[in-house]
């Protein structure tokens, strides 16, 4: 077993509001030089954090707007958001739920608390995951998939030590529950106090983890490591063990990197300066089709 050491510890970062209604630290890109070429293909990662939205009638969130060239993945787990996009696809997810959208040649989108959630106000967390489309990919039709906590498949780990739910790719010998267009492993682990899970992934794959709560070990790393914490691999070795210290829910991903150029500008993300400025074009003359408010 030839351990994958760290690259990286990013240290909690001051919350944004996107919209009103998600309160995120944002791990990718970021400072520290994790850009989307390094994370490839992750090119952002939001985190909210465990935070309480009080009781309104009018759902926050984010209202219409586009996206092109790349996957949105948002993980829910505590709360409820709602989905609403111009290729016709909606869905509502609940705590360990994912909806994980294709807008690839363009779609327009809304994001929102769920209705009932909203009402009666309460603890809130989720992450938001961009996930990025090979060329090839980049103007496919648009696609939605989405998952209940019961349709991601689970892995037991012995001796009570946890599981792990495997949104996409492969743990074990489980595969995941969503379709992706290149390797994207995405997985959340649930650990109990002392749990141990162990993770290996190739040398190339860019590999990271979040500490979403709770804290652990790294097996090789003298340092803990608490909640709010994103931990970047080196593109070296192929395993790595986490010790949980604590009851702890940590996002795993690793993905085969997409060796292309990057040109991104807000909710489009291309491979040509030239394809983000037909993006606006295409935006600003009704392509991307229409979403009421
Ligand atoms: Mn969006």
């Amino acid at each position: 077993m030839a351990l994958k050491p760290i690259s990286l510890v990013i240290p909690p970062r001051n919350p944004h509001f996107v919209g009103d209604g998600f309160r995120v630290q944002n791990f990718i890109p970021s400072a520290y030089g994790l850009d989307m070429q390094r994370m490839s293909p992750f090119i952002m990662l939001d985190y909210n954090a465990p935070f309480h939205f009080p009781a309104t009638d009018t759902p926050r969130g984010v209202g219409v707007h586009p996206h092109r060239g790349f996957e949105t993945v948002t993980l829910a787990y505590q709360g409820a958001v709602a989905h609403h996009d111009s290729a016709g696809n909606s869905g509502v997810i609940g705590p360990g739920g994912v909806q994980w959208m294709t807008a690839a040649s363009g779609v327009l989108h809304k994001e929102y608390h769920e209705i009932e959630f909203a009402k009666q106000g309460g603890m809130f967390q989720m992450v938001q995951l961009w996930v990025n489309l090979a060329a090839a990919h980049k103007m496919s039709a648009p696609k939605y998939q989405g998952f209940n906590e019961q349709d991601i498949p689970t892995v037991v780990l012995e001796n009570q030590m946890g599981h792990v739910k495997v949104v996409s790719g492969q743990y074990q010998d489980t595969k995941g529950a969503a379709q992706t267009f290149t390797e994207v492993h995405l997985f959340t682990a649930y650990l109990n106090t002392d749990g141990k899970a162990a993770f290996s992934f190739p040398a190339s794959n860019n590999t990271a983890l979040l500490v979403l709560s709770g804290a652990i070990q790294i097996a090789g790393y003298e340092e803990d490591v608490p909640d709010n914490h994103f931990v970047l691999f080196e593109n070296q070795g192929e395993d790595f063990e986490v010790t949980a210290l604590e009851k702890t829910q940590l996002l795993i991903l690793s993905g085969a990197p997409i060796d292309e150029p990057i040109a991104a500008q807000g909710p489009f993300v291309m491979n040509t300066q030239e394809e983000i400025n037909q993006a606006i074009r295409d935006f600003h003359t009704g392509k991307f089709g229409s979403l009421a408010d």
